[in-house]
């Protein structure tokens, strides 16, 4: 824990902060003008975006290991506590959960598929080609598909051959009818819930945590984080030292991080200029914007709305705070988010941002933040319900025998919210997650070409999003952790 500052101090603080902002939005207003006026220019400050970015993921392993440690050691001796985790669990899946609902909701009211043309999804599935997103998810349908076929084959002959037809054949034609309902039941199997499910929970263990740090697979190192500190907090007056190691490199890390923040005008300038210049040379972004725009309205929409409405009410229900504030003290975080396309890469911002400008205590952010931004996402989680019926409308005006029922519906809002926990805190991972969700219903993967255009630019405001609703998550779970909390050894 920091000194306390004097009023004086942290007056001096806020009022830069306020700069820091301003600056930064001046940066993303340029670097938009700058795209359409200059894209060639603007495209070319991709070198700045890059250098920006790195410094931000170069403490980003480092931060997550010391800040998940720091807030399990400031909770105290864990065998004495559950109120903190409990919270925190509760609020991460209920938002996301409220997400989806609003996602289903809005794409059910605006039905943006049903105006999509065939040969807008004849192009589709040649993107989605040209990703590689979807060969094996596709090879895995088409075999299903296969499967299915040989099963009603199987049947129809043995039906044909009667009771009493020669033996061998019957017996033979039975045994591979068997061979065929067996592998299907198999594939059914590795597509279902219980499936997706035990995958994600592998996802929290790694054999070698050097080489998750290297590939920065941040859910292994928060599950190794998570067990070790709350390990040492049972440990007391023995483990002093390393308590204090942790705390002061954390310490160190967010220090290193505040200075970062005085160059994150320009990187971000540079980020959004590229991105957008690139796009505006391609000289597709207006079309593709229009065709789609449906699309794109319904989850600006339902982003809209989690991030205005339902994040708010919770936030006011919590702490009777006014949430518009906190929205504004968050806003360099946000504005980082919407930059770099990634909740991992503006953690260490999410960090500074919640305990130096909005005045969430350190013991909340690092106990609630790390984890949240690899696993809450609710931005992703309404963005993948969402393109998944956008998806199923689309197949659904070309082929009226398509219907899409309320039990593939709740299959969809299941599988978008593990689907959302499953995603990396990385730019676009929601698109490559999306795979199981449409694989669950029985939708074809290919389409996942008619939103590759514009996912650049969403991925965006759902990145915006995921992370408020990070720092939303600090700040309602503050109460629940004891004020008292001793630190092992320290009494
Ligand atoms: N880019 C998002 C994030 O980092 C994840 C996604 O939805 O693609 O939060």
């Amino acid at each position: 824990a920091s000194p306390p500052e004097s009023p004086t101090e942290s007056q001096k603080k806020a009022h830069s902060g306020n700069r820091l902002t301003l600056y930064i939005l001046i940066g993303i207003i340029a670097a938009v003008t700058a795209a359409f006026v200059a894209p060639e220019a603007a495209s070319m400050t991709a070198v700045g975006g890059e250098i920006f970015l790195s410094l931000l993921k170069m403490i980003v392993v480092p931060l997550v290991v010391t800040s998940v440690m720091s807030g399990i050691l400031g909770l105290g001796d864990v065998r004495k506590l559950g109120r903190p985790g409990l919270y925190a669990i509760t609020y991460y899946l209920s938002t996301t959960v409220l997400a989806v609902i609003v996602g289903l909701i809005c794409v059910n009211i605006i039905y943006p598929g049903g105006n999509i043309s065939e040969e807008q999804k004849a192009k589709a599935e040649q993107e989605a080609d040209k990703k590689d997103l979807t060969a094996e998810a596709r090879l895995r349908q088409q075999e299903r598909q296969r499967l299915e076929e040989e099963i009603t084959k199987y049947n129809a002959a043995l039906d044909e051959l009667g009771e009493d037809g020669p033996a061998d054949e019957i017996a033979q034609m039975e045994a591979e009818l068997a061979a065929s309902q067996n592998r299907l039941r198999e594939i059914k199997k590795q597509d279902g819930l219980g499936a997706i499910f035990a995958n994600l929970l592998t996802m929290l263990f790694t054999e070698n945590l050097f080489e998750s740090a290297v590939k920065m697979d941040l859910l292994p190192l928060i599950g190794f984080s998570l067990i070790f500190a709350a390990m040492l907090t049972t440990l007391g007056e023995r483990v002093d030292s390393l308590t204090q190691l942790i705390d002061q490199t954390n310490h160190a890390l967010l220090a290193f991080v505040m200075l970062l923040m005085n160059v994150a005008p320009l990187g971000i300038f540079c980020l959004v200029a590229s991105r957008f210049g690139e796009a505006q040379l391609e000289g597709r972004l207006g079309d593709e914007l229009q065709q789609i725009g449906g699309f794109m309205a319904t989850v600006l929409i339902g982003l809209g709305i989690h991030a205005f409405v339902t994040l708010p009410a919770i936030y006011w229900i919590c702490t009777r705070k006014n949430p518009y504030v906190f929205m504004y003290q968050m806003s360099q975080a946000l504005l980082t988010a919407f930059s770099t396309a990634s909740s991992s890469a503006t953690l260490p911002v999410t960090m500074e941002t919640a305990t130096q400008k909005a005045g969430v205590s350190a013991k909340s952010v690092e106990f609630v933040v790390p984890i949240g931004a690899t696993i809450n996402m609710d931005g992703t989680a309404l963005y993948e319900a969402a393109a998944a019926i956008f998806i199923a409308q689309a197949v659904a005006a070309g082929d009226p025998t398509f219907v899409l029922t309320l039990q593939s519906q709740i299959i969809v809002a299941v599988t978008a919210t593990l689907a959302a926990i499953g995603a990396a805190g990385i730019p676009e991972a929601g698109l490559f997650t999306m795979v199981i969700v449409l694989n669950a219903v029985g939708l074809p993967v290919e389409y996942i070409g008619l939103i590759l255009s514009v996912d650049w630019l969403l991925d965006r405001f759902r990145t915006a999003v995921n992370v408020f609703g990070d720092s939303i998550g600090a700040a309602v779970v503050e109460k629940s952790i004891p004020d008292d909390a001793v630190r092992p050894g320290a009494g």
